[in-house]
């Protein structure tokens, strides 16, 4: 039985986004579900376009998403001397030829074509003239010998049979004129000497695909499946735009999600099973096939990857949740050495929260003094007719001897029973108090996570500005 093995074949001219990271993803799984092999291939060869930072950010994202590798990267910038020994056997053979029209010939060709409403395209005239005398250094390019009759057709394993007429397709530059190969060679001579069996990508490249097949067949190579993935537009059914997912994947770690969501985004971007939405890599790799994948185009939704991270943040333990936690906390800059450890304050706001950003950005005060109350909470709970259920709630507080979830409950409800006030109004006073803001996880645990000491010290700063509020108040009264 031949072994599966596929690739993922980026070109780094920019991040990796949400469609190349699909095709990643189920070039990825299809050869992980079948126990096969999968490869990185770095298609570099665009000098123009390509960037280090770009192969970097596809590196990174592809470790993010825990998309393993068994071979790779490779870079066909380093495999030149590799193209070039096929290309010198295909000048030998006779299934390429050296082409030395000029530019300014093949323009007017492009011209009168085009004239006689022709798609324009390149004739073969030295194919038909191979021993026209050409001194030393005139400068050619080689060209690829494309079958002139006859179809290619292939069964494209996600839309079905395809075929191409070879007169609608010329004779394929495969080497500049500078030594250079180009990206369709490039991409064959991978395959075939990678030993590729299944090609996953997408659709923009149907249209090399019968070009890839025909220098296969020249090679004597074995030709590989294709399955061509559909687009992902945005929401609103155009491209993706910058604001609908068109992003790099590194931008969606810093925008707070965890890869495991990220995948599972990703893979119901035209596959499905059942009704079913929720998938870990492991039932992935399990259910994954390709005759699921849907012809259409699918849309980018950001409200159910959001709805999946929080789905994850609160399903996956703690503990993992925290390890990708730590990134966004460092860059708040807040520092976690006092205070609830990471599990508990995933435990805290996870439930709360559809990012880890928004974790980050709403877990300061557990351990960090603030130095101001939210101006609106402040105005409407911080008042004098508060100081005595802060006073008593701060000598209940004082007073346990325990320290937990429960015994702060306690001391919560017995200021309330005592002043004869509701639980609510204690509760809010309290919570701005403490956490310097009208909005906390349960009171409870926010306050037993901020800890004794901290809620002690915060009631009495809490004290002291209602007072000189008070004060301030009353001397303007007094002007
Ligand atoms: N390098 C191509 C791209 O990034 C993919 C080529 C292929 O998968 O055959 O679009």
């Amino acid at each position: 039985m031949i072994k599966i093995k596929t690739r993922f074949a980026p070109s780094p001219s920019g991040h990796l986004h949400l469609g190349g990271a699909r095709t990643a993803l189920f070039s990825w799984l299809f050869a992980r579900s079948l126990g096969g092999a999968f490869v990185l291939r770095i298609e570099d060869t665009d000098l123009e376009r390509s960037t280090q930072p770009a192969i970097e950010a596809i590196i990174n994202s592809m470790n993010w998403l825990n998309l393993d590798w068994d071979e790779g990267p490779y870079f066909q910038l380093r495999r030149f001397d590799c193209y070039n020994a096929v290309i010198d056997t295909m000048l030998s053979n006779g299934t390429a030829y050296k082409c030395y029209c000029s530019k300014k010939k093949l323009d007017q060709l492009r011209a009168s074509q085009m004239s006689r409403g022709e798609k324009p395209r390149y004739i073969g005239y030295c194919r038909d003239n191979r021993h026209d005398y050409h001194a030393d250094n005139e400068s050619y390019v080689v060209r690829f010998s494309n079958p002139k009759a006859g179809e290619v057709v292939f069964n494209d394993l996600i839309r079905g049979p395809i075929a191409f007429r070879n007169q609608e397709l010329d004779d394929l530059i495969i080497r500049r004129t500078d030594g250079s190969p180009t990206y369709n060679f490039c991409v064959v001579v991978d395959d075939y000497k990678m030993g590729i069996t299944h090609v996953i990508r997408g659709e923009d490249h149907i249209n090399n695909t019968p070009r890839q097949i025909n220098i296969l067949k020249a090679l004597g190579a074995p030709v590989p499946h294709y399955a061509h993935l559909s687009m992902i537009l945005g929401d609103d059914g155009k491209k993706l735009s910058k604001r609908y997912g068109s992003v790099g994947v590194m931008q969606y770690r810093e925008d707070g999600f965890l890869p495991e969501a990220m995948l599972n985004y990703l893979i119901r971007l035209g596959w499905s099973c059942g009704d079913q939405e929720i998938f870990s890599v492991d039932e992935m790799k399990r259910l994954f096939s390709l005759d699921a994948v849907s012809k259409s185009s699918s849309s980018f939704n950001i409200k159910k990857l959001l709805w999946l991270n929080h789905h994850y943040i609160n399903h996956l333990s703690p503990e993992y949740i925290a390890t990708h936690l730590v990134w966004h906390l460092e860059q708040q800059g807040i520092d976690t050495r006092t205070g609830p450890s990471l599990k508990d304050l995933v435990m805290l706001l996870g439930n709360r929260c559809k990012t880890l950003k928004e974790i980050a950005e709403s877990c300061r005060y557990f351990y960090e003094d603030f130095s101001g109350f939210n101006v609106h909470a402040a105005k409407r709970y911080l008042k004098p007719m508060a100081i005595p259920s802060l006073q008593a709630v701060r000598a209940k507080l004082l007073a346990l001897e325990e320290w937990t979830p429960a015994s702060v409950r306690e001391a919560i409800e017995k200021t309330a029973e005592e002043l004869q006030i509701g639980m609510g109004k204690v509760g809010m006073q309290l919570r701005v108090a403490v956490t310097g803001a009208g909005h906390s996880p349960p009171l409870d645990v926010t306050v037993h996570a901020i800890g004794q000491a901290r809620s002690l010290s915060r009631i009495n700063v809490a004290l002291k500005f209602i007072a000189q509020q008070a004060q301030s108040t009353s001397s303007v009264h007094e002007d």
